[in-house]
């Protein structure tokens, strides 16, 4: 229970401040939702009260001044309030049917000076919702890729699904920079994951002035780091760490605790994809994702090869899936084999699990292919 009279500016207000009155008034009492079309939802309450929601695309970064016109958007629609989904996608909520068409037309004819949308409307039903990602090179410290780079580069090519419904089922697209995956990639139809290949680099001139050794040590989930005495160039003999490679995941943990560990490279980062993952258990239970593609460079600005790749994932999914299949369905029904078949995609030793380690077989759920 606060403290009476505390007046405190820790942590968010409680959100039930921020309902819009319609579903204040019906929560915990709605009757059932339908798309009306792509990017158009209504939800209707057991009152017989509607709430209309159009949902647009949200930007991979936003500036105060985006903020500010979602925000006057919603003053002007929506009584001030809006909501974010878990996807990024911005859904702006009016409380009748007739307060629909203004509000499109007003998302619709904002634009960026080169005539591109600033509130594509989509990401509903059987088409492709925004990505969820992670941060990647321009705010993180442990990233193998870019997020904002390779989102913008993948949205771009897949944006007609976001503003159409033409798949079988829903088809989830989510990005994370490494395999620390603050994103959903292990449980997306399709997935992007930064990957590091080589151990860190181990800066002994400093580690032990920056960082605390056995915080380092305790950092590595395999036990690959243990303390060490290395001498350096000059003939001074210093406090570090030594890691045993053939233990390292590359995971970047131990660069988390000692800035002195660094794993960036540019040779060794790249991309995994990986695809077949869901949360929704409709149809079959769900299921993780598995690794279909080891390993692609990172080929900046825009990625070719990785969304050459999903493209052509997308495209056999679409004609070879049956509707309401999710990804995973799709190729659980045809067979792995196939799928790497008419994906034109290398099955490869680098997407079966060969990692052996006795203490964590109790409890590993792995992304690869097993034997
Ligand atoms: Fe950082 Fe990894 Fe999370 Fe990306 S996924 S933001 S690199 S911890
Ligand atoms: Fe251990 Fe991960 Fe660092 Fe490798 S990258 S040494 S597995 S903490």
């Amino acid at each position: 229970k606060p403290m009476e009279g505390r007046i405190t500016d820790i942590g968010p207000k409680h959100y039930d401040q921020f309902y819009p009155e319609v579903i204040k008034k019906n929560k915990g009492k709605w009757s059932h939702h339908e798309i009306l079309e792509p990017g158009v939802l209504v939800h209707v309450a057991e009152s017989g009260d509607e709430v209309f929601t159009v949902r647009c695309g949200g930007a991979r970064l936003m500036s105060a001044t985006h903020i500010q016109e979602i925000c006057d958007i919603a003053d002007k629609h929506c009584d001030g309030k809006l909501r974010f989904t878990t996807r990024n996608n911005i859904e702006f909520m009016v409380d009748s049917k007739d307060k629909v068409d203004a509000l499109k037309a007003d998302l619709s004819q904002r634009k960026f000076p080169g005539g591109s949308y600033k509130f594509p409307i989509g990401g509903t039903g059987a088409g492709i919702s925004n990505i969820v990602h992670t941060q990647g090179w321009i705010h993180c410290h442990t990233p193998a890729t870019d997020a904002s780079g390779t989102v913008k580069a993948t949205m771009d090519e897949v944006f007609s699904d976001f503003q159409d419904h033409r798949l079988p089922a829903k088809l989830k697209i989510s990005m994370a920079c490494c395999l620390n995956m603050c994103g959903a990639v292990h449980c997306s139809d399709i997935a992007i994951l930064g990957y590091h290949r080589k151990p860190p680099i181990l800066d002994h001139e400093y580690l032990d002035k920056v960082c605390e050794v056995p915080l380092a040590v305790a950092s590595c989930p395999t036990a690959a780091i243990k303390p060490a005495k290395v001498e350096l160039a000059n003939g001074e003999t210093v406090n570090s760490v030594a890691v045993r490679d053939e233990r390292c995941m590359y995971c970047g943990n131990c660069y988390t605790m000692c800035p002195s560990m660094p794993l960036s490279d540019k040779e060794g980062d790249g991309i995994v994809l990986m695809a077949g993952g869901k949360v929704s258990n409709r149809i079959s239970a769900p299921k993780f994702s598995k690794v279909v593609v080891a390993f692609l460079p990172n080929e900046t600005p825009r990625w070719p090869s990785m969304t050459n790749a999903i493209n052509k994932m997308i495209e056999e999914y679409a004609k070879g899936a049956r509707k309401y299949e999710r990804f995973g369905d799709w190729t659980d029904r045809i067979g792995w084999e196939r799928f790497f078949d008419v994906c034109e995609l290398d099955f490869t030793h680098h997407l079966i699990d060969d990692f052996r380690d006795a203490a964590y077989q109790s409890w590993r759920q792995t992304t690869q292919f097993k034997f």
